[in-house]
């Protein structure tokens, strides 16, 4: 998943951020001005944004104004000032999904990130499960037919961004777009590489795969042939 920050003071935007890749295995972009945001959010396909109100250059609800009037659908949480409730209303009645009022706990904001996506991807609970794979996206555990399933952060981010997008092909460039932010290096091959990581780590047998690989459109986490 992918999220953008835009949020002008620094120390909270990368306080976020590193919370945000730490523990919810995020790929996380930050933007520090309201311009740049509105341009970021336009230009790059996020899993969700977080956008506070108070910015330089373009305030907050005028960028969810616009994104939501250019019918970009990506789920937005807004950081509001305390004592700001009509602000709040008319965030959510611009298109805003969710708000938080400053200061907020940390883990409150990754709970709801987190359950935002989630739901965004038509999936309520907090427990994702394919044939005989299970991911509770809050522990960010995986289990395969009961055990646990020991993953490197990027093996679980891809295998989340995978299983949210179950029964669907998944491309290649969907991946890097979805996995990677701004400040990582991605190669394509690298993909193939956590592909066939996860494939060994998953797949209960030759006969039986979970992950298939679609010729020239990409991969398809399920549990039948497609
Ligand atoms: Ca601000």
């Amino acid at each position: 998943m992918r999220v953008l920050i835009v949020e002008d003071e620094r120390q909270l935007a990368e306080n976020i951020a590193g919370l945000l890749r730490e523990q919810a295995s995020f790929a996380v972009d930050i933007s520090l001005d309201g311009e740049d945001g509105h341009h970021m959010a336009l230009t790059n396909p996020y899993d969700l944004i977080i956008l506070d109100l108070m910015l330089p250059k373009m305030d907050g609800l005028a960028i969810l104004r616009s994104l939501r009037a250019q019918r970009v659908q990506t789920p937005v949480l807004i950081l509001t000032a305390r004592d700001a409730t009509e602000d709040v209303v008319q965030g959510l009645d611009l298109g805003c999904d969710d708000y938080l009022t400053k200061p907020f706990e940390i883990a409150e904001l990754a709970a709801r990130c987190k359950a935002l996506i989630r739901r965004s991807h038509g999936h309520a609970a907090a427990v994702v499960t394919v044939g005989p794979v299970t991911i509770n996206t809050t522990a960010r555990q995986v289990t395969l037919q009961g055990q646990p399933v020991i993953l490197q952060a990027m093996e679980y981010r891809l295998l989340e961004y995978l299983a949210m997008r179950a029964g669907d092909i998944v491309s290649k460039a969907d991946l890097l777009e979805h996995l990677y932010d701004f400040d990582s290096e991605n190669f394509s091959n690298v993909i193939e590489v956590y592909i066939s990581s996860l494939r060994r780590k998953l797949d209960p047998g030759p006969a039986h795969k979970l992950i298939h690989t679609i010729r020239g459109q990409g991969y398809l986490l399920q549990e039948r042939r497609p």
